[in-house]
């Protein structure tokens, strides 16, 4: 299946974002050799077609010193395995140089990569997420991952990008 991975800074709403997408099909991924454990998988469906989504910020270190260092490498792994790359950041804060960073970094990696401007809770907030713009994509999506809105949107945005599974032949 094809993979869409999320990245960001600590507490801009990834995993609540996963968790509204996934639902109850998600696994923290086990025992599987060569398989680490500070990402978590799961599963969605979109509109009749399937794939997996990563949270690859699964496990943030407790030392906040180590987190910009956890957020690229967990990025990296994201540019290397996924099809698909979204990018949350929280509306409701400024950008920080990490963001910045990170934005650098996805974009230079040469997948479709969305940026998902999070906790814009109601209409009035969604035409701030314009302000970031300024990071550079060209896909940028308003979203409430807790409320909801804007998620539709940002599926159908990210399906298209994605490889059609191979068809099967009788
Ligand atoms: P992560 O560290 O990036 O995985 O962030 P979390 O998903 O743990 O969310 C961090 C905080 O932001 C939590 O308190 C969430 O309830 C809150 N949050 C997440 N999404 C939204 C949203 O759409 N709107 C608002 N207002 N808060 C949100």
């Amino acid at each position: 299946l094809p993979l869409i991975a999320v990245c960001g800074r600590p507490n801009v709403g990834k995993s609540t974002l996963f968790n509204r997408l996934t639902g109850s099909r998600r696994s923290i991924v086990g025992d599987e050799p060569g398989i680490t454990r500070d990402r978590i998988y799961g599963e969605i469906e979109w509109m009749g077609r399937d794939a997996r989504i990563v949270d690859t910020g699964g496990v943030v270190p407790d030392d906040e010193a180590l987190i910009p260092a956890e957020i690229f490498r967990q990025a990296k792994v994201g540019l290397e395995e996924a099809d698909a790359i979204v990018m949350v950041v929280d509306g409701r804060t400024e950008l920080a140089s990490p963001d910045l960073e990170l934005a650098r970094l996805l974009l230079r990696g040469g997948k479709p990569v969305f940026l998902a401007v999070n906790k814009m809770d109601t209409d009035a907030m969604q035409s701030q997420a314009e302000n970031f713009r300024r990071l550079g994509f060209r896909n940028v999506l308003p979203i409430s991952a807790e409320h909801g809105s804007g998620i539709g949107d940002l599926l159908d945005a990210v399906f298209e990008v994605l490889p059609e599974p191979a068809a099967v032949i009788e």
